[in-house]
């Protein structure tokens, strides 16, 4: 049943829906950029069709965990200094915090948005920002406490690519700790300051088209627990997404369960953070009982298997937590790579090391089964719902976010339809996309972006000033 007229068809020599590859298929588009019907085209209304030919029409990948400004620091982590005999998570995050250190409203929009336009090259139509990052360079606020978060916006917008924004809570250095100074960009004194700063975010972004806003708590080491209840309650009442970082290094688990007497998500369980509404990134260090609490209670986990391989943080229970229930989605998180392929491969490809076992990230059901379905699950679907975003899928009611795969790329060359996702799976990478559409509409072609330029400039600009 077609709720409007398609303004478009939208086509392709091949396209993928129901984690199948089909030949002959429209996915209409009204003018607003909303999917009306999917089908093959022959049984579609009349409306101009835009066929990609040579091409494979994919859903839009959905990057559920990014700190665009740390796009600042790849690669300028991979030394140790002669003083220091151990590298580790702790020891980089010393170098992040000095780049977020240096950053003025202008860098952290140039940075920005060049990170997001990697993203868009590399397919991901939509990403969820944990901007932590509120500050002047001395701590105090701009006299717009939101300067920064509409830096990240604004450089959103311009890049054209889909936005969940949450201002992330932060307020002590651990557990008893006070902040240390190199955290003075993050802090709110209170929850009400904080909450006060997302009443005059919410607003605006209320009926937005391409940006919507949530909140996070950066992690229960840096948030006192009643914040846990003020944040949930305000994301329940205005229907926000709610991600907080747990579980992803020892010492923190280890902390909270000397401070508190339980692990982070047990924690944040006891003070009921956790329903479907919530995302659990890293999730990296879990008991039986926390995987068993996840499952209980809806909340799904964002995996960044690439920054987590980069810091040396551990590979998380996947198949235990896939075989639990508990939807797992992706994320770029430090930018060490932007590529959904490589996150994909990592998130399988992890857990056969772990495991040493093949294919182990199967759907669930009958007959043979394959790995493509369920880790394309992660990075397009299970990331809707952690962005709170209605894309993912080509089905109707969801955005017209996509991208094209280049059928004539040699590294497909002889792939029957059926084989082609199991080949960007093996081999995939931003190479593979060609045009990238939000809402039904192109926002990068073949030929590239068109503020590829202007944007690469300003970034090298301000890299030139922070390292030059
Ligand atoms: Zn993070």
């Amino acid at each position: 049943m077609l709720s409007r007229a398609p303004a478009a068809i939208l086509s392709a020599d091949l396209v993928y829906v129901e984690h199948r590859l089909e030949p002959d298929i429209g996915v209409a588009v009204d003018a607003d950029g909303v999917i009306v019907a999917v089908g093959p085209i022959d049984s579609l209304p009349a409306a101009p069709i835009r066929h990609f030919r040579h091409r494979a029409l994919f859903p839009g990948f959905v990057n559920t965990h990014s700190h665009a400004f740390q796009r600042l620091i790849r690669g300028r982590t991979l030394t140790v200094p002669a003083h220091d005999a151990r590298a580790d998570f702790w020891s980089w995050r010393t170098r992040m915090y000095e780049a977020a250190l240096a950053l003025e409203p202008q860098d952290v929009g140039a940075v920005t948005a060049y990170c997001y336009l990697e993203m868009l090259q590399a397919g991901i139509t939509s990403v969820v920002e944990f901007h932590y990052l509120h500050h002047a360079p001395d701590g105090r606020p701009y006299a717009d406490p939101n300067t920064l978060a509409w830096q990240v916006i604004d450089a959103a917008r311009r890049v054209g690519i889909r936005l969940t924004l949450l201002p992330v809570a932060y307020h002590r250095g651990g557990f008893g700790r006070p902040a240390d100074p190199a955290q003075r960009r993050f802090l709110s004194p209170d929850v009400d300051t904080f909450l006060t700063r997302i009443d005059a975010l919410r607003g605006p972004l209320t009926g937005r088209p391409g940006a919507r806003l949530g909140l996070a708590a950066h992690s229960v080491r840096a948030v006192p627990e009643p914040w846990l209840d003020e944040l949930k309650a305000y994301a329940r009442a205005y229907g926000l997404p709610v991600h907080v970082h747990a579980n992803e290094q020892q010492a923190e688990v280890e902390q909270c369960v000397a401070a508190t007497g339980r692990r982070p998500v047990e924690l944040l369980a006891d003070r009921g953070f956790l329903d479907a509404r919530t995302t659990v990134v890293h999730a990296t260090h879990l008991s039986g009982t926390e995987k068993a609490l996840l499952a209980g209670t809806g909340a799904r986990v964002s995996v960044c298997p690439t920054t987590e391989r980069d810091l040396g943080d551990g590979i998380l229970d996947a198949t235990g937590l896939h075989a639990r229930g508990v939807p797992l989605c992706l994320g770029s998180d430090s930018q060490v790579q932007i590529d959904f392929f490589a996150e994909m491969r990592c998130l399988e490809g992890h857990e056969r090391l772990r495991r040493q076992r093949r294919n182990v990230l199967i759907a669930r059901g009958e007959g043979e089964r394959s790995v493509a379905p369920a880790v394309w699950e992660a990075a397009t679907r299970a990331g809707a719902d952690a962005a709170g975003l209605p894309v993912g899928a080509f089905v109707p009611g969801s955005m017209a976010d996509a991208v094209t795969v280049n059928l004539n790329h040699p590294e497909l060359d002889g792939g029957l339809p059926r084989d082609i996702p199991g080949l960007l799976l093996c081999a995939g990478g931003p190479h593979s996309v060609s045009e990238v559409l939000v809402g039904g509409r192109p926002v990068r072609g073949p030929e590239g972006h068109p503020l590829e330029g202007e944007i690469r400039g300003a970034y090298r600009a301000l890299c030139r000033r922070l390292w030059g």
